[in-house]
């Protein structure tokens, strides 16, 4: 069996046929974790997760480009983001649900910082602020924390921000998973000192650079999760469509592939690795 760490089924792409897509993940052997964003698809992900007796599961939080408002671009539809605050008297109502099993997405997104230039500062101050706050919360809880990192291009800030707030917050006292990790082999190797886990997807089918492979390389198969991030980034070969949990197994074939492992050692480390992390 597989597990996709990190998806979206409830984002509005599947408003229509969110519980068949789901159902169609579980017949297929693959259970999933889907990840809000902010206070509304918090609450959808809790409300699927409730659906199914068993499999389907939810993490709450607000993601770092919701804590201030700008036009952003994804996958070429754009949209508004609503600008809102980590109301923790709000996600304290949705973590006692007994399907809740980690906070996020979390973290920063220096890649989509507004046009006026005079007002990044601020919002990477607010970003820091709002990612503390759910680190508090996820340790409150005792529960996995799923963090989002997206730096400005060619700049390490984001990742050096990150690395002092882990410091400071005591990361280590913490299960987290840094997801949809595509930066430098040294970040990386910092993270996984701290204890993190690192999750990919279709990106690693994708991606010419080289970048990727070698990052898969040296992450050690008890630290890797698998994941979507559906309904973005479709691996080869759904390139072009909605992404959805079943294709996991697209990016699970290419990762043995990477790590020269069978498929079924790669499945059940993995597997293994995302049960620890949300105690499932
Ligand atoms: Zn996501």
């Amino acid at each position: 069996m597989l597990i996709d760490t990190h998806a979206h089924v409830n984002f509005r792409s599947f408003k229509d046929d969110a519980e068949q897509t789901l159902k169609r993940a579980l017949d297929a052997g693959i259970f999933v974790v889907n990840v809000g964003s902010q206070i509304d698809t918090s609450r959808q992900a809790a409300e699927l997760a409730g659906k199914f007796p068993e499999g389907v599961y939810a993490a709450i939080g607000l993601h770092p480009e919701h804590t201030h408002s700008q036009y952003v671009d994804e996958e070429e539809t754009h949209f508004k983001t609503r600008e809102e605050d980590f109301n923790e008297s709000w996600y304290e109502e949705l973590v006692a649900h007994p399907k809740v099993v980690g906070i996020g997405e979390c973290g920063l997104d220096y890649y989509r910082l507004p046009e006026n230039v005079s007002l990044h500062e601020q919002v990477k101050q607010k970003q820091i602020e709002v990612f503390k706050k759910q680190i508090r919360f996820a340790k409150k809880h005792n529960k996995a924390l799923i963090v989002h990192s997206r730096p400005e291009k060619g700049s390490d800030e984001l990742y050096e921000h990150m690395l002092q707030i882990f410091a400071e917050e005591e990361i280590k006292k913490l299960r987290f998973v840094v997801h949809s990790y595509t930066h430098t082999p040294e970040f990386l190797q910092k993270f996984l000192d701290l204890g993190a886990f690192v999750s990919f997807n279709g990106i690693i089918t994708f991606d010419k650079t080289g970048n990727m492979e070698e990052l898969v390389k040296m992450a050690p198969l008890d630290r890797i999760l698998l994941e979507t991030d559906c309904p973005y980034l479709a691996p080869i070969p759904m390139r072009g469509k909605r992404n959805e949990p079943g294709y996991v197994r697209f990016v699970a074939e290419h990762l043995a592939k990477l790590k020269g492992v069978e498929l079924q050692e790669a499945e059940n480390l993995t597997t293994r690795n995302a049960k620890t992390l949300f105690g499932i």
